[in-house]
């Protein structure tokens, strides 16, 4: 279902038209009211007069997560303290979190961005839906919260952990959508199976998955535990949170709420914009935010915008799913990796769980990759020379698709240690 069809399906001509004066109106407030903003632009030379097209855009400087943390904590706030009404932070990924603000227009606008991605997702009012996001500082598990109330799903904030308890809820309150990472929703899957319970009977209908990077084949694998329908959302916090953008039915790409953000794919070195439809770096504006607006905030999460127009009918730019983060690409032996890469392969050989861990050594100036990989328990107690033409093939596959040459380890069910928020995906040992 189209949750604002009258947004998300205007035309382009329309769109553009509103963002121009929303980012006039959002340049002009951040050279009043941040001082941040302000030192920069007047660094730049750049008036708030000067922005009279979309085009202006590239004019105007970046904004980096260091920023946010050097202005720790309330430092970029566009407003006084006493108009925000929540604060939230980010989940410390990458280091220091970074501390974000709402008004109580921000949580409004938020709700309606987060209806829309669950609208996109199948979720009605019909559904009762499970979050198994951490509620507290992350922005996760209350921004889906405010946003299924608003489409009037019924709620069930768990919160996450407490695995076994997921389970009875999910069989009890008779949950049909389910809210988690995907390496979480994985989890819960195999502690089901422990309990004795099918995930096949328990009804869940549709997983809204996010936060974390996960690859198509990953969620493949957990439709087929699940019996779902899975859908992929993106969002971080420094920008507003889950709800920047969301696919819908067709899960061709996400779509960007670009009435509330202006997207631009840039080239992280030479912060230059990449031809349209290329890899690069997502770089957001926000539109509407009053309490912590950013100008071109460098995400550095990689993707690409997906050309062509969507069968659903709405207009808005999608985004396909990132393939990780800026900070998450290894070099090996000169080869530049991300990990979905890697995730991509397993998924595809069907001996191996959905499970698996990359660690990093030196050995003199080499660095090493090891995939770590778990197998069902009949694999890994088979012979010996069934595991190691299985750990061969993987390493072929690996050095086929992705170009690098990868020790393979098949690792006993259960033993990669499980996570109930982001999976830990690479333990780097070179430092
Ligand atoms: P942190 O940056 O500390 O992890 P957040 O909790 O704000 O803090 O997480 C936002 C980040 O999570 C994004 O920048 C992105 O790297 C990742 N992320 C969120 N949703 C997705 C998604 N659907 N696919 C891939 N990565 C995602
Ligand atoms: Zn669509």
């Amino acid at each position: 279902m189209i949750w604002n069809e009258s947004m998300e399906c205007m035309p382009r001509s329309q769109i553009q038209e509103l963002q121009l004066e929303r980012l006039k109106s959002v340049v002009e407030r951040v050279y009043n009211n941040v001082g941040f903003y302000r030192k920069r632009l007047d660094a730049l030379g750049i008036k708030p007069g000067d922005i009279r097209g979309l085009d202006d855009l590239t004019k105007l400087p970046f904004t980096v997560k260091d920023d946010l943390r050097d202005n720790y904590p309330y430092g970029m706030f566009a407003v006084p303290l006493r108009e925000v009404v929540r604060v939230h932070s980010s989940s410390g990924t990458t280091g220091i979190p970074t501390v974000v603000g709402y008004t109580a227009n921000d949580l409004d606008s938020w709700s309606e961005l987060v209806a829309r991605i669950v609208s996109e997702a199948g979720v009605t009012a019909d559904d009762v839906v499970q979050i198994s996001f951490g509620y507290g500082l992350f922005t996760g598990a209350f921004g889906l919260h405010y946003g299924l109330e608003k489409v009037g799903a019924t709620v069930i904030p768990v919160s996450s952990g407490n695995t076994e308890r997921q389970v009875r809820i999910m069989r009890d309150m008779g949950s049909t959508a389910l809210v988690s990472t995907p390496s979480y929703a994985l989890h819960i899957s195999e502690v089901a199976e422990q309990m004795g319970i099918s995930c096949q009977d328990l009804g869940l209908n549709i997983g809204l998955f996010g936060a974390e990077p996960s690859t198509k084949n990953l969620r493949t694998e957990i439709e087929k535990r699940w019996g779902l329908f899975a859908t992929n959302n993106y969002g971080l916090s420094e920008v507003m949170g889950p709800g920047v953008s969301g696919e819908c039915e067709f899960r061709c790409g996400m779509h960007i709420n670009e009435d509330h953000f202006i997207a631009e794919i840039i080239d992280p070195d030479t912060l230059e914009p990449v031809p349209f439809g290329e890899k690069g770096e997502l770089v957001l504006t926000t539109l509407t935010k009053e309490a912590l607006p950013l100008l071109r905030y460098r995400t550095k999460d990689i993707t690409r915008f997906i050309p062509g127009q969507c069968e659903c009918g709405r207009t808005f730019l999608r985004m396909d799913e990132t393939s990780g983060r800026t900070d998450d690409m290894l070099i090996i032996r000169g080869v530049n990796v991300f990990p979905s890469q890697i995730e991509s392969v397993l998924m595809e050989i069907e001996e191996v769980e959905p499970h698996y861990q990359l660690v990093i050594t030196r050995e003199g100036y080499l660095d090493n990759l090891e995939v770590q990989v778990e197998v069902p328990q009949k694999i890994f107690s088979g012979e010996f020379r069934a595991l190691e033409r299985l750990e061969r093939k993987i390493r072929d596959r690996i050095l086929s698709v992705v170009g690098i040459t990868v020790k393979v380890r098949l690792v006993e069910p259960r033993s990669i240690a499980r996570s109930s928020g982001k999976a830990v995906r690479v333990v780097d040992k070179r430092a």
